[in-house]
């Protein structure tokens, strides 16, 4: 968390969207015990992870990188009109974030993009945009960062960011830019992981940062306090993968960074079952501890369920948007 917020964090309270990011690079994946023992609150611990966690950079193709350890993965593209960044990661990772930035070249941070409002994916705007950023996000990522923005399911109220880590430029469906020879394309969905997610599509190297619409491995969390819902999490998948190929890459927000159009089909596949398994329950009458109690997720769980994000707390994500 930046300085500029000041979270009441429950002891409920748990970040359920950047564990991945913070942790993976040192301890591997949080197991759910270890992610509901805490002793401090969540968010707290992801940003003491944060600040000390080393960055991970993955060469794709072209002059393309991904950046994992500050929240959620980092895509970089460097040139002579200056580094893009999709996503900003967590403000106290700075340090090491600025270190591998400038490890890719000497040219300065011209454009950042945030996918979505989510604080370990907009909490670097303020001092990305000290550093030169131009911020570019859809409308409801303004919106929400611009106001106090509660999380029902984390328990906790995230406070705006200051003026510089507002995005100045947004957009409600597309968005095209032109930089360091690339074509970038900006597409919004609909309301999916939230009601601000866009895919960031750099055709001429056939790669796309899809964010929060895909957790390489893992099951997702869906923020359905600012918007988001299941069956807007399987469309925006579809829409996406429609745009893919054998060869793209696929750039997840969580979870293994790089990824192939098969597997986020395979998270894409999952979503569906799961979705179709919590429907018919509901249908059925059942309570949501019902629904959580008849494990619809069985057959996933020993692919998807080993982070926090936990069979019984993913059943009742999807419980709520059927
Ligand atoms: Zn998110």
């Amino acid at each position: 968390m930046g300085s500029s917020r000041h979270p009441a964090l429950s002891r409920r309270g748990f970040c359920l969207c950047c564990v991945g990011g913070a942790f993976a690079a040192t301890t591997g994946w949080l197991t759910p015990r270890q992610a509901f023992a805490e002793a401090r609150g969540l968010v707290s611990l992801i940003k003491d992870s944060a600040a000390t966690s080393p960055i991970r950079t993955y060469k794709l193709r072209n002059n393309i990188f991904v950046l994992e350890g500050s929240g959620g993965n980092i895509a970089v593209l460097t040139g002579p009109d200056g580094k893009l960044l999709v996503d900003a990661g967590i403000s106290v990772s700075r340090p090491q974030l600025s270190k591998a930035l400038a490890e890719l070249g000497t040219e300065p941070i011209a454009h950042l993009i945030n996918t979505h409002w989510h604080f370990d994916h907009a909490d670097g705007n303020e001092w990305l945009h000290v550093a030169g950023a131009k911020i570019i996000a859809h409308e409801n990522t303004r919106k929400h960062l611009s106001v106090v923005q509660r999380v029902e399911d984390w328990d906790y109220n995230f406070l705006p960011l200051g003026a510089g880590g507002i995005p100045s430029e947004v957009f409600a469906r597309n968005h095209g830019l032109k930089l360091n020879g690339t074509s970038i394309d900006l597409k919004y969905f609909g309301p999916a992981h939230t009601d601000s997610d866009i895919s960031v599509t750099f055709a001429d190297a056939n790669i796309v940062h899809v964010a929060d619409l895909f957790w390489n491995g893992i099951y997702p969390f869906i923020d359905y306090s600012t918007g988001g819902s299941i069956d807007g999490m399987i469309a925006a998948c579809d829409a996406n993968l429609a745009a893919m190929d054998k060869d793209t890459i696929v750039i997840a927000g969580h979870g293994k960074p790089v990824g192939s159009k098969a597997e986020f089909q395979a998270f894409r596949d999952m979503l569906v079952g799961i979705r179709d398994n919590v429907a018919r329950l509901k249908k059925q009458g059942r309570t949501r501890d019902e629904t959580v109690a008849a494990k619809p997720t069985a057959a996933f769980d020993a692919v998807w369920g080993q982070f926090v994000i936990d069979p019984g707390f993913f059943t009742r994500l999807v419980y709520e948007g059927v």
